[in-house]
């Protein structure tokens, strides 16, 4: 039947399904008992068993047992993004950090070692700089793996991983994803890499040559802020190996219900991340003309640093660069309150990815060992530019300019 290969992601007449075609049929479909054409959410804990269970294995993610070990919502999820990814399998998870979580623990080993970027989500940061050297003996180096070949001389003959997030959070560095998987590839490592700014409509890191690919589904995946979840998508090998170390022995299994809101919200990613990337590009061209601004950082930008490099990466030729942004204000400490508080569609609130446009102030008293880029240490803003009207944005921001200044 079409519907059901359309749901796997192939048609009918063999030829390749467009992106927006394959998020939206792709782990969808009718529901067996009721007929419905949207799939119901699966809230049991546990399934019946077989007339004589003897032979289960408890541990197993292949059939319906216990929903820690894997449940239908997940799976529909699953297919879907492996599919978007170009991946054989993904691991759908509770957050984007178990998602991370679940990649260091389940690929590194008491004594081997891994690199990582020096720009990355602060819990990246904490498991790699701390946890688990600190817990389970595992060696780590930081480098600015903006540049390759800092990566390379930070690769030991134990380097069992890389991982590095392009644009990395909240800098917007670029790293080149072909050379350093060249390079891993080469040290017999493996590149994981977190394409949480991208979503696979901007950034397929697999055809680049990435083995693991994250996604923080909180993010663009969802996309309305109203869900967390995490994403693995990598070969079925380790798949398997993440959802019995990783979901089913730690327990960080998404709910029935976030599997089910991320699905949904996902049938619009293409059209929100076109959206996303057209907004920000505009709005990151208009800060650069302020004289209030001291520096913006968005790869979209062609006097960025990212921004020949990005543009070799994209996915497709409707790819942009992401909704997220850094820019700097010359303000001082009470400056940056000001310039936040006078702001009245853009929301005050971490996160990024979502419907609403949200901005955070960061940086001013860095904790980390590894510090930001020189020009971010007066602290900046990172804004997630969301769907509003592109036209009331700006307003906003130059309202607020105009009634923070001291
Ligand atoms: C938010 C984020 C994460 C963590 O995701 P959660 O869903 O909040 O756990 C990881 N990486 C990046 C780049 C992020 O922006």
């Amino acid at each position: 039947m079409t519907t059901s290969s359309i749901q796997h992601g192939q048609s009918f007449d063999h030829e390749p399904l467009g992106f927006a075609t394959r998020t939206i049929h792709v782990g969808n479909g009718t529901d067996a008992e009721t007929g419905a054409i949207r799939r119901p959410i699966t809230l049991a804990n546990a399934y019946a068993l077989p007339y004589d269970p003897s032979d289960i294995n408890w541990s197993s993610s292949d059939t319906n047992l216990y929903t820690r070990n894997g449940h239908p919502n997940q799976r529909y999820l699953e297919a879907k993004l492996a599919n978007l990814e170009g991946t054989e399998d993904a691991v759908v998870l509770a957050s984007g950090v178990a998602a991370l979580a679940a990649t260091f623990t389940t690929l590194l080993n008491r004594g081997d070692h891994a690199v990582f970027s020096d720009s990355t989500y602060i819990a990246a940061y904490r498991l790699l700089n701390e946890i688990l050297p600190e817990k389970y003996g595992i060696e780590t180096t930081i480098v600015d793996t903006s540049d390759t070949d800092a990566v390379a001389r930070a690769i030991r003959p134990n380097t069992k991983l890389i991982h590095i997030e392009t644009p990395a959070n909240p800098t917007l560095k670029v790293s080149d994803i072909a050379a350093i998987a060249q390079l891993a590839h080469d040290a017999g490592a493996l590149l994981n890499v977190d394409n949480t700014f991208n979503s696979p409509f901007n950034v397929r890191p697999a055809d680049l040559g990435a083995d693991v690919v994250i996604e923080s589904l909180t993010k663009y995946i969802n996309g309305h802020g109203d869900a967390l979840g995490g994403c693995v998508a990598t070969s079925s090998e380790i798949a398997a190996r993440l959802r019995y170390v990783y979901q089913v022995n730690y327990g960080g299994i998404i709910s029935p219900f976030n599997a089910w809101l991320i699905n949904r919200g996902s049938v619009t990613l293409p059209l929100r991340m076109r959206q996303h990337n057209a907004t920000a590009l505009r709005i990151a061209r208009w800060l650069q003309d302020r004289p209030e601004v001291r520096f913006v950082a968005y790869p979209g930008l062609e006097n960025d640093p990212g921004h020949e490099l990005m543009r070799s990466q994209l996915a497709r030729a409707d790819s942009g660069y992401g909704g997220v942004l850094s820019f700097g204000l010359h303000a001082d400490h009470d400056g940056h309150n000001r310039f936040v508080d006078a702001l009245s569609i853009i929301t005050s609130a971490v996160s990024l990815g979502h419907d609403e446009s949200l901005i955070v102030f960061l940086g001013e008293d860095d904790e980390r060992q590894y510090p930001y880029p020189e020009r971010f240490h007066a602290g900046f803003f990172r804004l997630s530019v969301g769907l509003e009207d592109a036209d009331d944005l700006i307003r906003d921001l130059d309202h607020a300019f105009a009634t923070s200044r001291s």
